[in-house]
């Protein structure tokens, strides 16, 4: 049988998480779910002095926002736990004594001063800074005379020459001779932490990671984390680097991280969805490019085979229209709706407080129709509480005067709509009123259809521009229509 695969997003909890760390969440998630595996979240707080206090906490929280969350993280546990490498520390102590015993490892007493120095060297003759590996040729006896003076040390590991090469699930055949170009690395740092590549390789084995997906920067260390496996005698997993995540112009995303960072846009009322359709659809992994897809429909059309080198171009211009399909949808389905419905109103009590028309503006059912009427139009809901829309929720103030420089009719245009709204069994739907509206047109004298609608416009909303006029007397419905010509004819 073949083993289900094990996939898992592994961030530093340094900062806010962004649209890069979301991609590569999203990726590891879509491949779970496809294939029927599991998806983990193993917080990588090796480096303490670079951890920010609630990141870690944050970050879950935004996976799940975003909806895609793992199946095994710090906060549901899981059978490989802990899943923070910070209360990890006693399984990298002892893998690096098993290196240590196998001469893959050698414990290095050099000072952070000679190191210093070394780097300093390097650069003065335009060399790449490495460590020269002097403690690698320390004798046993040697290496117990420096421990029994105290002095203090790291473990390294002893890189070697010719390493095998692997294939990418992206980028094809890879293999990168470390040992030329790189000092032998520290894994186990003095104060018992270890450095990332250790933490990484003996977490993915220990946690039966399958497929290892991450960001692009991490393909050239993957020859060294191969050496590693190969030291303890593993099978490694296998390998998919994901390309960068850039601007539309080439350039990195935008330096103030918190521009890019999920919490910014869950504020700015951006969906998840839209957020999770932008990065799929700049990128790969898709036979075609399209937009408005659902995380059903990315999981059930994505390919790893698919996923291309080239970098993917993300063009925030275009998120708004993202968004604005994923709200029409939310909108038609009936359950989501129900949750825009009580944003929206919470939105008006904020935005007008006591100026409402009157309570019923905040009534389900007239809030549910604003929404399905305008479903598509709008990209975000705080849209419905602006200015050009703020006579769904406040009465205008207009007056007869106002509506008669449009057209000398004024008065017998709102009678006629008067007359119409309170037909007994008026049918108000906006294909019907508008076809109401051509034929009430034809009854007034001079004016031409345009101007009607204008002179209507103007009595129900205040503005001169916004949804056709039938919509607006059907989301108003058939009293306030009445009130608002009403009230605009006596002022
Ligand atoms: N902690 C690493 C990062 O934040 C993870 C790299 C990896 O997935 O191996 O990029």
């Amino acid at each position: 049988m073949v083993r289900a695969p094990r996939v898992r997003f592994g961030p530093s909890p340094t900062g806010l998480l962004h649209l890069g760390g979301l991609r590569t969440a999203l990726y590891n998630y879509l491949f779970a779910r496809k294939h029927r595996g599991a998806f983990v979240l193993r917080v990588e707080d090796t480096d303490q002095a670079r951890v920010v206090p609630g990141a870690a906490e944050d970050i879950e929280d935004l996976l799940d926002w975003a909806g895609i969350p793992p199946d095994e993280s710090p906060r549901r546990g899981g059978p490989f736990g802990p899943y923070q490498q910070s209360h990890r520390l006693e399984l990298y102590q002892s893998a690096s004594a098993e290196l240590l015993e196998r001469g893959a490892a050698y414990r290095c007493f050099c000072t952070p001063q000679r190191l210093e120095l070394l780097k300093k060297e390097a650069l003065r003759s335009q060399q790449t800074p490495r460590y020269d590996n002097r403690c690698r040729h320390l004798t046993p006896a040697e290496v117990d005379e420096k421990l029994s003076q105290g002095l203090d040390w790291v473990i390294r590991f002893r890189l070697e020459k010719g390493v095998e090469p692997f294939r990418d699930l992206v980028y094809g055949w890879n293999k990168h001779e470390v040992a030329d170009v790189e000092g032998d690395p520290v894994i186990l740092k003095g104060d018992g932490f270890p450095t990332y590549h250790l933490a990484n390789v003996v977490d993915d084995h220990h946690m039966g990671i399958s497929h290892v997906l991450r960001g692009t920067e991490w393909l050239t260390s993957t020859s060294k984390h191969l050496l590693l496996y190969k030291a303890f005698g593993w099978d490694p997993p296998q390998f998919g680097h994901l390309p960068l995540l850039l601007n539309r112009d080439g350039a990195k995303l935008s330096k103030r991280q918190g521009d890019i960072s999920l919490g910014r846009f869950a504020r700015d009322g951006y969906l998840p969805e839209a957020l999770l359709d932008i990065i799929t659809n700049c990128g790969s992994g898709f036979a075609e490019k399209q937009m408005g897809r659902t995380l059903e429909e990315l999981i059930l059309q994505f390919e790893i085979g698919r996923i291309t080198t080239h970098s993917a171009l993300l063009d925030l211009e275009k998120l708004p229209e993202f968004n604005r399909i994923h709200l029409a949808r939310h909108i038609e389905h009936v359950g989501l709706r129900q949750k825009l419905i009580r944003e929206l109103q919470l939105l008006v009590e904020h935005v007008y407080g006591g100026q409402q028309v009157d309570r019923e503006v905040l009534e389900k059912e007239y809030v549910e129709r604003v929404l399905l009427l305008r479903k598509g139009h709008i990209s975000f809901l705080k849209n419905l509480v602006s200015s050009d829309y703020s006579y769904l929720w406040v009465r205008p103030s207009v007056s007869r005067e106002q509506l008669q420089t449009i057209s000398a009719e004024a008065d017998e245009i709102g009678t006629l709509v008067l007359g119409l709204m309170t037909k007994p069994g008026a049918v108000l739907s906006v294909e019907e009123l508008n076809k109401e509206l051509r034929s009430l047109q034809e009854q007034t004298r001079e004016t031409k259809y345009s101007s009607v609608m204008k002179v209507l416009r103007l009595a129900l909303s205040g503005q001169q521009h916004g949804p056709s006029v039938a919509e607006m007397m059907v989301t108003l419905g058939p009293k306030e229509v009445c009130g608002r010509i009403r009230k605009a004819l006596s002022g």
